[in-house]
Formats: structure tokens, C-alpha cells, sequence
């Protein structure tokens, strides 16, 4: 029997858009049948969080990507849209599939579309395997002593190390042989991603590189000039020193098993605190995968008390950047500018709306959903209950970042902040972090009028803490 007379396997694309290190297509090509290679857009099944407008652009070109390296490799690549069980329905009646392979997503909501579809398949007789990738742990696998889940990054990253057994990443198939007929499905740009008007996505296209393609490069440049210089230099916004690896992470572009093999392989020192943060990543999901309300409800129910603000108006300016704190406003328009944030900032960012505003995490987590190219189901909700001291292994709520001392700290030339921030980028360094303090003579020469070119300081901190550290205390009694 003819290859292309075998029944083909199905193999499903979702958040793993890349051929290196795919258990799924691996196992596919070499099963020896024809393989289906199928993305699909299930923006219709019920509980799964709708994708945020950024994370939309980059799903565009980074399926672009995917579609180009399979063609070369032998296989087209499907596109569909609608819900995941229905997609997968039409596509084993059109080519005749006997099998359905997938790496596993770890977001429950996901996660149970899944486990639907593989009780379904098997159910009418066909196959259905899921495999790793995503994590280099199994959530459901990786337990404390007394059996549950871990809730403290420490002993979860120590657990790690000991339990978990980082494989080597699966060899990219040379060859695929992909099916070559016919699904009925939609062109790229029916699945209508990008943003046409207005068209905002000038910054992500000058910044980034989706795709596995800019994935392994971005690895490379990151080991070759700054992991060595990682852990030194990483809380510093104005001197890219981190990787910036995580719209590809976060889209599955990479592993983090290819990750740790480079890491492996060069030999490098500062090897060890990158990992943690890539262990990060990994405690992130551990936590949605067992609390899958992660991005809306609070991890301690004891700040369900909470008394937020409901100030939607402060909320636009911070998010607009005008907040009139110069580290903070930097930080808001480089997410809009290039849909990405450094992390000092992203702390910073977030602990001035929860703590000097007083607005609720869950405004800050949606607004980050929708701008973020890295946006993540499990990184971002996660994080942004730590910051707000609600969620598990959280900062102390006597932490409250001051943004002009943190901006002097990790900022201390004003770099970043004349980045993103041109109106006052003329201020000497010494006013860049706090422009009220300037002198009128100084800032008349700038050209800068306070509350005009530039806006007034929204809160005063010092007052600000002080509201805060009340409401704060007065949950814990
Ligand atoms: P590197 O420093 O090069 O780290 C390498 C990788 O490790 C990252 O790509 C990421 O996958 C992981 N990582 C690093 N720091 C963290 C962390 N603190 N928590 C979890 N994983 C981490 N990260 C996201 O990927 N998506 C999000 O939606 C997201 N939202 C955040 C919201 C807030 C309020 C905060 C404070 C942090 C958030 N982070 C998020 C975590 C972190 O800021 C980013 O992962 C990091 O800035 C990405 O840049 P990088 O790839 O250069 O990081």
C-alpha cells in the first residue's frame, strides 16, 4: 500500500507553532501515514478566554511562519475556524484520519476541550495521543509530600530539580509526508487576526520576529551577548539584557527543553538564574493547572474583602501612559508601542494601579491580556497576583514600589525613560525620575510646562502608600 493510501493522522497545532522538538508531529511522520497538519481557531467553545488583540497579530504571522517551514518540509499546513470537536470532525470525514495527535495544553479550560475531544475520538474507535512540550513538568504529576500541589516557589523549584527529568529535545522530521487533499479551509487572513483600522501594529512589526525562525535566533543572540551578564544586568529596563523569549515561549515557538539543551551546551556562566526563571514559567502553570480561576479570582479568598476603587478614569491615564510618574508612563507606552514590557517595569507598572490606585488586579491582568504579545494563561494572571500580594508565594503587602526611587535604582541615566517618554527625555538626569522637583528655570528651558507637555504626578505616593498600607492592614485583621 501506497503512503498517501494509509489513513492520515491528524496532527493539531495550538500553542506549540513550531516543527523542532513537536512530540506530536514527530510521532506523526514517523507513524509513515500521510499527516493532516491542523490549526484551529475555536473562538466558539464555551470557557476558553478569547485571545487578546496583540496576541492576535502575532498568531497571524507566527501560523505564517509554521506554514511556510511545514510546506518545505512537505506538508500544508489547515486553518479552520469554530469549535475544536466539529473542526476535528470535518477534517477525519474529509481525509479519512484514523488518528489524532497533540501536545498537551495546561490551562484547565483547554485542557478539558481536550480531554473531551480524546474521550470522543476513542469513543468512535480512533485514536487520539497527547504528548509534552509546553512544561518541562507534568502539573498533575509533580506533588508535595502530603500529596498536593505546590504553592511556594522555593520548595517547587527544589522538587524540580530532583523529581523532574529534563529529555533532550526531539529531532525536527526531516521530511513530512503530508496529505494532499483537500480540507475546505480558510486562508490566513480569513481568520481575520490582524488589526486594519486602525492599523496599530507598526511598533510590533519594527520589534519582533514571530515564528520558530526568530524564536532560535533570538536564543542564540541572547546566549552569545547577555546570558553571561544575565543576572547582573536583567532588573535594568534601558540595557536589553534579558532574552525576550517569551512571545515565543508563550506561543510555543520554543521549548523549554530546547532551551535548557542550549544552556547545556554553552557552556556559559549565569546559567542558573535564567533557569529559575524559566522555573517561573513552570511554577506559573503549576498554579493555573490547579486553580483554574487564576486570572479572576482571587488565590486568597481573604481578598475577596478587598475595597478597590472604581476609578475608571485613573485607569485610562495609567494605561495611556500620562500618569505623570516617569518610569510608570515609560512602561505603559512601551507595552503599546511594542506590546512587550521589561519585567522591573511590568512590576512596577502594576504595583503603582493596585497599590498608588488602588484598582483592582483584574483591570490591570485584562489590560495586559489584550496589549501583550506575550500575553499568557498562566504568567500573567499569576504575576499580576503577586504583585497585588492575593495570590500564592505572593510579595508582602507592605511592598509598595515607590516609582521614583525604582526609576533612580534600575534607571539610574534616565535611559529608558527618554526612550519612551520624548517630551521630558531634555531633563538633566537628576530630574528625569521626578520632573516636579525641577526647577521653574530648568523646566521653562526644556520647553516642558508641567501639566501640560507633561502631566502632574496622578497620586502623590507618599499618601498614596499610606491609604494603602490601611486597606492592606486592615484585611489581616
Ligand atoms: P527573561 O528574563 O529572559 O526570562 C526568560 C523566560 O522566563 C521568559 O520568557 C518567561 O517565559 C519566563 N519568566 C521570566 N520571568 C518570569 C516571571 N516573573 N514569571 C513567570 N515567568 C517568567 N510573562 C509572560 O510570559 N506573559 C505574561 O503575560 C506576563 N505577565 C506579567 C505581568 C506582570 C504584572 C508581571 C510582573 C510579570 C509578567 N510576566 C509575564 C513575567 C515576566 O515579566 C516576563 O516573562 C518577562 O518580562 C519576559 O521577558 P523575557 O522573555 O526577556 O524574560
Amino acid at each position: 500500500m501506497s503512503r498517501q493510501a494509509q489513513a492520515p493522522t491528524i496532527v493539531l497545532f495550538r500553542r506549540d507553532l513550531r516543527i523542532g522538538d513537536n512530540a506530536a508531529l514527530a510521532a506523526a511522520a514517523d507513524r509513515g501515514a500521510p499527516v493532516v497538519a491542523l490549526y484551529i481557531l475555536d473562538e466558539t467553545t464555551k470557557g476558553l478566554r478569547a485571545m487578546g488583540a496583540a496576541s492576535r497579530w502575532w498568531l497571524h504571522h507566527s501560523l505564517a511562519a509554521l506554514g511556510d517551514l511545514l510546506r518545505k518540509a512537505g506538508a500544508n499546513l489547515f486553518l479552520a475556524h469554530g469549535r475544536t470537536e466539529d473542526a476535528v470532525a470535518k477534517a477525519i470525514d474529509a481525509s479519512g484520519a484514523n488518528c489524532v495527535f497533540w501536545n498537551r495544553r495546561y490551562d484547565p479550560s483547554e485542557a478539558g476541550v481536550d480531554a473531551r475531544l480524546k474521550a470522543a475520538l476513542r469513543e468512535k474507535g480512533l485514536t487520539a495521543l497527547s504528548f509534552d512540550g509546553a512544561l518541562l513538568h507534568e502539573p498533575s504529576l509533580l506533588k508535595t509530600g502530603s500529596g498536593g500541589f505546590y504553592k511556594v516557589y522555593t520548595p517547587f523549584w527544589k522538587a524540580m530539580a530532583y523529581k523532574v527529568d529534563v529529555r533532550d529535545p526531539i529531532d525536527t522530521p526531516g521530511q513530512i509526508d503530508g496529505w494532499r487533499g483537500e480540507l475546505g479551509g480558510l486562508r490566513l487572513d480569513e481568520l481575520d487576526l490582524l488589526p486594519s483600522k486602525p492599523d496599530w501594529a507598526y511598533g510590533l512589526r519594527e520589534t519582533w520576529t514571530p515564528g520558530e525562525k526568530g524564536a532560535q535566533a533570538r536564543l542564540g543572540q541572547f546566549i552569545e551577548h547577555d546570558l553571561a551578564n544575565y543576572e547582573r544586568q536583567r532588573d535594568y529596563p534601558g540595557q536589553p539584557s534579558t532574552s525576550r523569549l517569551s512571545p515565543h515561549l508563550t506561543f510555543g515557538e520554543i521549548t523549554p527543553f530546547q532551551i535548557f539543551a542550549a544552556l547545556r551546551r554553552s557552556k556559559s556562566s549565569g546559567t542558573s538564574k535564567f533557569r529559575a526563571e524559566i522555573g517561573w514559567r513552570e511554577f506559573s502553570y503549576h498554579m493555573l493547572f490547579h486553580n483554574p480561576d487564576l486570572s479572576v479570582r482571587n488565590f486568597r479568598p481573604e481578598f475577596d474583602a478587598m475595597s478597590w476603587r472604581d476609578d475608571m478614569r485613573a485607569l485610562r491615564t495609567w494605561q495611556r501612559g500620562l500618569t505623570g510618574y516617569p518610569i510608570v508612563d515609560a512602561g505603559m507606552r512601551e507595552l503599546w508601542r511594542t506590546g512587550w514590557m521589561h519585567n522591573r517595569v511590568r512590576m512596577i507598572v502594576a504595583s503603582f494601579l493596585i497599590k498608588d490606585l488602588m484598582i483592582d488586579w483584574r483591570h490591570g491582568e485584562k489590560w495586559f491580556w489584550d496589549t501583550l504579545v506575550d500575553a499568557d494563561a498562566a504568567n500573567n494572571p499569576a504575576s499580576w497576583q503577586w504583585v497585588a500580594g492575593s495570590g500564592a508565594d505572593a510579595a508582602p503587602y507592605f511592598r509598595i514600589f515607590n516609582p521614583v526611587l525604582q526609576g533612580e535604582k534600575f534607571d539610574p541615566h534616565g535611559d529608558y525613560v527618554r526612550q519612551h517618554v520624548p517630551e521630558i527625555s531634555a531633563l538633566p538626569d537628576r530630574y528625569i525620575h521626578r520632573p516636579w522637583e525641577a526647577p521653574a528655570a530648568v523646566l521653562k528651558d526644556k520647553g516642558i510646562v508641567l501639566g501640560k507637555t507633561y502631566p502632574n504626578p496622578i497620586v502623590d505616593h507618599g499618601a498614596a502608600r499610606e491609604r494603602a498600607l490601611i486597606v492592606y492592614q486592615s484585611l489581616k485583621d
